[in-house]
């Protein structure tokens, strides 16, 4: 899969502070990729990087094979970026904001009335497009937020903390237009609200203070930390409880089974299996005659994956560790170290540097990074930046 977005050694400080200590990842053409992380991990420090809003230290980052400080412009007109807080121009009508927008970005007339309908559509916000922006709801605002972001069809979109400060209504409202708009594009999702981010990417890239501690779909990160998915049986199996354990433990997938003992006349079985096998252990109880009181699917959520991950929660896997989870929630788990990295994502190569570009004008398209210091609007003659050492 060709790389759209690589970074590689990328490290960040602020003064002594190191925000960001060579974080490497690669993120192909189409995918859709979570970037979770406690309060002050490095997530914004790397999605403004990748936005061209902040230079990094060192180490590079491409977006569609341009660099982000050499290359600015080429990467601005490929991503949509919606930054945690979105300031909008509260005073314009939202159409207003985004004609304005499109201006910016050198769209013809045509184009322009085409795409606003398209993304008002997208985001829909058709019925309030003549409504001032400073009027809108917080959901709403967020939306158009995102409308801007998808004006000039970008390749990929960098989105950070698109549903923080919403209302449950207005979250799930965001996420089904996530699922939407992650058929289109490249996506890169900041979010704390993990069970978000498990509705919409198959893999998530996890950071702790400025490191990258995990990378992979959930499925790779489970495997890593430990197989501790299980199917629970409770059945009457009758008085050969070897036989019936053993019968359970020939099912293709299992690596495990645990006897957790007699509940009254029922014999309780944990299977540890990646996959949901409750169909193939039905299967035997059925063909068995077992009376069937209990039969299923415990695997953990993000939530808890991430908790092991990030901050070391948890203990060590045993059968007694299976005891108490609820289905479909987490086992508890073995404490994680931080630091090594895991990396189980897909890797692509990295794209071929370009030379040092001569200097540009540079016109700062989006005004929601106040943080960036930059004059909007304004053109502004800045010397090619060096290229950033690479270690
Ligand atoms: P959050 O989830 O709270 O938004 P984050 O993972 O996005 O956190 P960053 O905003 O990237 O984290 O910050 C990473 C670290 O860098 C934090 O310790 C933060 O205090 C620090 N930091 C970020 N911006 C600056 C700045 N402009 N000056 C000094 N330190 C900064």
């Amino acid at each position: 899969m060709r790389a759209v977005i690589s970074v590689q050694q990328l490290t960040r400080t602020y003064g002594a502070h190191v925000a960001l200590d060579s974080v490497s990842f690669e993120i192909g053409k189409g995918e859709v990729v979570g970037f979770l992380g406690p309060n002050g991990a490095g997530k914004t420090t790397t999605l403004r990087i990748l936005a061209g809003y902040l230079p990094p230290t060192s180490g590079t980052a491409r977006v569609a094979g341009f660099d982000v400080v050499r290359d600015s412009i080429e990467v601005r007109q490929r991503i949509g970026y919606l930054p945690e807080s979105v300031p909008l121009y509260r005073e314009l009508r939202v159409e207003e904001m985004l004609r304005f927008h499109a201006r910016l970005h050198g769209m013809d007339r045509a184009r322009t009335e085409r795409r606003i309908g398209a993304v008002l559509e997208q985001v829909q916000l058709t019925e309030r497009r003549r409504d001032l922006v400073g009027n809108l709801s917080r959901g709403l605002r967020q939306r158009a937020g995102l409308a801007t972001a998808l004006l000039p069809e970008p390749e990929v979109l960098i989105l950070d903390e698109p549903t923080s400060g919403l209302d449950p209504i207005q979250r799930i409202e965001v996420r089904s237009l996530l699922q939407q708009l992650a058929s289109h594009h490249t996506v890169i999702v900041s979010s704390h609200i993990l069970p978000e981010i498990e509705a919409v990417c198959p893999r998530v890239i996890i950071v702790t203070k400025g490191r990258i501690a995990a990378d992979g779909t959930r499925e790779q990160l489970l495997k890593q930390l430990g197989d501790r998915s299980y199917v629970r049986l409770e059945a009457v199996v009758g008085p050969d409880v070897a036989k019936a354990k053993a019968l359970l433990g020939s099912i293709a997938g299992v690596s495990e089974v645990l006897d957790k003992g007699r509940l009254g006349i029922h014999q309780c079985f944990d299977l540890v299996c990646s996959t949901d096998l409750r169909e193939d252990a039905g299967a035997i109880a059925a063909a068995r005659g077992w009376a069937l009181r209990e039969l299923s699917w415990r695997t953990p959520s993000l939530e808890q994956i991430f908790a092991r991950i990030a901050l070391g929660d948890g203990e060590a896997l045993p059968s007694s560790a299976l005891d108490g989870a609820q289905p479909a929630q987490a086992a508890s788990a073995a404490p994680v170290e931080l630091s090594p990295l895991v990396t189980l994502g897909p890797t692509t190569p990295t794209m071929p540097a370009k030379p040092p570009a001569p200097t540009k004008i540079v016109y700062n398209l989006n005004p929601f990074d106040a943080g960036a210091g930059r004059d909007l609007g304004k053109p502004k003659a800045v010397d090619a930046p060096k290229p950033p050492t690479n270690p």
